[in-house]
């Protein structure tokens, strides 16, 4: 189907283009931006009325939990594309901790197939860096490359390895697609089930020390810098880590870093009720935690803003703090949420989206993120103002576990267009 998005603020940070118009979807590609459309022209296109809305490229997500294959009670490729589609993302990013791994190019093309005949968004694979997630050797890096991975990670199991993490980088290096890392000394996080400090103190739980995630940055960084291939730090947690990735940008090193909204918004006062949908690795930390990483969001520091979409079921959450499973369901709240942050002024509409479209997509070295003529149609329309409250009984993602419940926003999604097609709507 042909569409036209009539009188919309369009906004593409890609093009740096901001201004009120149309856009002219043919064929699934971006035809054009025309001025005035007249009653008569383009015959057969469905006309939709945009007007107050925004109008952006598909959000890009790089960090979501797909949880199929072997999880299949927790989400499957088909739900998760749902739950993107419904944020307003059009592309998103899995990651390997699957059952198998998505440690060789036969999983990887398990994961393509099941998104391209059940799933309405764009899913991007990133292969694990070792075998079944294990720290030992290293996965069949090669193979899932060809068939189609973007990235690796060892995400939720860091490489404590150094040296087997410095062979991968060298390895990965000739692909020229980035390392992400989930930052953790397990030596230090040990078996902590929140952040460090007095409210894990007062409660009685074991905590996660902010160092255990920013001796990691530390080390892939002097790692990064050892073999030049780029690094991508996921859900920056600590005031340390935004410094350290801070100074590692000022000096040239080729390192990108994303925040989560639950990192940017929350502090671990949310425990307190001993909260177990809160409960998140890295953990919710302090405000002045939330203080560093809107600083780096608004100065560049941190690129990107990704969910770590993680959805558990109801049994594996609603049990003792200390017994329940690491994670949040966020795709269905992150736009919002994002919001949030243009509305305190913390970033601008701009950034925002930027960080949620060409950054990451560049990030994985993808064309995505744009709305430049002749690119395929991957649209959302959104707008900033409807008040809510994030339900999660609305979720479309089998993972229902959002500590956000309840919490008041502001903006909805209108339209998700992928490849030409509305894939979600709600007007
Ligand atoms: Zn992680």
């Amino acid at each position: 189907m042909n569409l036209i998005l009539e009188n919309g603020n369009i906004i593409d940070p890609s093009q740096n283009l901001n201004s009120k118009g149309n856009v002219v979807i043919e064929e699934g590609k971006i035809k054009g931006f025309p001025k005035k459309i007249s009653e008569s022209g383009f015959k057969g296109f469905k006309r939709i009325d945009c007007k107050d809305k925004i109008i952006s490229p598909g959000l890009i997500d790089l960090h979501v939990h797909l949880r199929e294959p072997g999880y299949e009670y927790k989400e499957t490729i088909k739900t998760g594309c749902e739950a993107a589609a419904a944020g307003g993302f059009t592309t998103i990013v899995c990651m390997p901790n699957t059952n198998p791994v998505n440690d060789n190019a036969s999983v990887t093309e398990f994961i393509l197939y099941k998104a391209r005949t059940e799933g309405i968004v764009n899913v991007l694979p990133i292969g694990a860096i070792t075998i079944g997630e294990q720290g030992e050797s290293l996965a069949h890096i090669g193979e899932m490359y060809e068939a189609g991975c973007v990235g690796i990670s060892d995400d939720g199991m860091p490489v404590m390895h150094a040296g087997i993490m410095r062979n991968a980088m060298e390895y990965v290096k000739a692909f020229n697609i980035p390392v992400l890392i989930h930052a953790e000394d397990k030596g230090l996080s040990s078996d902590g089930v929140m952040n460090e400090g007095l409210v894990s103190t007062s409660l009685g739980l074991k905590g996660i020390p902010n160092a255990s995630e920013e001796v990691m940055i530390a080390r892939d960084i002097n790692l990064c810098e050892l073999t030049g291939t780029p690094l991508h730090v996921c859900h920056v947690s600590t005031v340390g880590s935004v410094r350290i990735i801070r100074e590692a940008k000022s000096r040239g090193v080729n390192v990108t870093a994303e925040a989560t909204p639950h990192h940017f918004h929350l502090t671990d006062d949310i425990v307190k009720e001993y909260n177990s949908f809160a409960k998140v690795n890295p953990p919710i930390r302090t405000a002045a935690d939330v203080e560093a990483i809107r600083e780096g969001l608004a100065d560049g520091t941190i690129d990107v803003i990704a969910t770590d979409h993680a959805p558990h079921s109801e049994d594996e959450k609603k049990v003792e703090f200390d017994k329940a499973s690491f994670g949040i369901s966020g795709l269905e709240s992150a736009l919002q949420l994002s919001l949030q942050l243009v509305e305190r002024k913390i970033i601008t509409l701009e950034d925002m989206i930027s960080k949620l479209t060409h950054i990451p997509a560049k990030i994985i070295g993808s064309d995505k993120g744009t709305l430049k003529e002749g690119a395929v149609a991957d649209i959302v329309v959104f707008d900033t103002k409807g008040e809510s409250k994030v339900d999660r009984h609305k979720f479309y993602s089998r993972g229902k576990n959002t500590p956000f419940h309840g919490h008041k926003v502001k903006g909805k999604v209108n339209y998700t267009i992928v490849n030409g097609k509305i894939v979600y709507e709600d007007i």
